[in-house]
């Protein structure tokens, strides 16, 4: 116990310490983006900042709404709440979709209980449209539950935390799991993987 609780107070210190650097970046690039930017150089500060801490990141094929609504949140959060949000997952073509949803049938078959499936076929993917994205950490998750209805970002499914879309018309009906809407059960019938 007393490893998980020290392993915990370094990923909250780490944490911590990445939310103070993110800042004290985004307050020095500031002049920098105001000459750049005059009008919106908080906010392009800040995209910076975001970017330095989260290297990784492709906001690369998401729509231009679902992006600029993305941007406007986390800079809300960063500069407001001092809470860090970064994309894991946005945009994703529909090869790559199709290819995590085979990995998913293969792990619900080798499942020895119940396991229900998380990741959708590429049609009903809102990730190949570019209006989703799976963000972390859970802290920049629960910031973005709270507050995006502001930008027409809502979490979607209970059991992902991370995933939210881009709804204009509206918060969706929450669902417990993604395909839940569509009468699936919870285990998928056996499928041909080479055509998934
Ligand atoms: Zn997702």
């Amino acid at each position: 116990m007393s490893a998980h609780r020290g392993e915990w107070c370094g990923e909250r210190l780490r944490d911590h310490g990445y939310r103070v650097a993110a800042r004290l970046l985004a307050v020095a690039l500031l002049p920098l983006a105001f000459v750049l930017a005059p009008r919106r150089a908080r906010h392009v500060a800040c995209q910076w900042a975001l970017a330095a801490r989260f290297p990784a990141e492709n906001l690369a094929g998401l729509t231009l709404a679902t992006r600029r609504a993305f941007t406007a949140a986390r800079t809300q959060a960063f500069w407001h709440d001092g809470t860090l949000i970064g994309l894991t997952s946005g945009y994703r073509n529909p090869a790559e979709q199709r290819c995590l949803y085979a990995e998913e049938l293969r792990r619900i078959e080798l499942a020895t209980t119940d396991a229900r499936p998380r990741v959708l076929p590429a049609e009903e993917s809102r990730h190949v449209v570019g209006t989703a994205l799976d963000v972390r950490p859970a802290e920049g998750a629960r910031w973005l539950e709270r507050h995006g209805a502001a930008y027409d970002l809502y979490r979607v499914y209970d059991n992902e935390w991370w995933h939210f879309e881009h709804r204009p018309d509206g918060p969706p009906v929450r669902l417990r799991y993604p395909g839940a809407s569509l009468g699936k059960t919870a285990v998928l019938p056996r499928p041909a993987l080479d055509s998934a």
